[in-house]
């Protein structure tokens, strides 16, 4: 079976659990149509440093095992699953690794989770294969994924995985890139099992 990588917060997951603990935090009001960047700290209009600190904070306290799944996921998954081989591709920290697999369990069958690195989000973990790498080791058939940053990387790479952008407003420039799909969970479960 080909195998579907997805990443996992902001894709498999609803980001408003942490925008909002985020707008708490920083005693802001924005809302999440308006994160235009991936870069926090250009939406919040802060420096990184207080980004990074208000990050810290909320990870000690934040429940990884409530967060809601994204709108229409569980259907998709589960219609892909019957193509693919799903495995989650997620750059968390390791003290979240247990949580991510209750949760990944409670709304999911079968899903496999890696745990790798990236370059292109400053609160991951140090794993040491990156996504890119994971990609080439399973020659996987494609990569869900929202960080905008990673994607352009990944489309740069002389690879066979497709790159594919979950919807987000920080992520609408890559419109441009004629070699990215973007689309919501119902238009990305169609082109891929369109694909067969
Ligand atoms: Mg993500």
């Amino acid at each position: 079976m080909p195998i579907l990588l997805v990443d996992c917060d902001g894709v498999l997951t609803d980001q408003l659990c942490l925008f909002s603990a985020l707008n708490k935090e920083l005693g802001k009001d924005k809302k999440f149509e308006d994160c235009f960047s991936y870069h926090l700290h250009e939406v919040w209009e802060t420096k990184p440093e207080e980004i990074d600190e208000a990050l810290n904070r909320i990870e000690k306290t934040f429940s990884y095992e409530s967060v809601d799944p994204a709108r229409d996921a569980i259907e998709a998954i589960g219609q892909l699953q019957k193509k693919f081989k799903v495995i989650i591709l997620t750059a968390r920290k390791p003290q979240h690794e247990s949580a991510t697999k209750v949760w990944a369990k409670k709304y999911f069958k079968n899903l496999d989770i890696i745990f790798a690195r990236t370059d292109h989000n400053r609160h991951g973990n140090n794993s040491p294969e990156t996504k890119l790498e994971v990609c080439k080791r399973l020659n996987a058939f494609a990569l869900i994924e929202d960080n905008p940053h990673e994607l352009l990387d990944l489309a740069k790479q002389k690879i066979s995985t497709q790159t594919i952008c979950f919807n987000a407003p920080y992520n609408q420039d890559l419109d441009k890139n004629k070699k990215i799909f973007r689309g919501n969970w119902i238009e990305i479960r169609d082109h891929l099992l369109g694909q067969f």
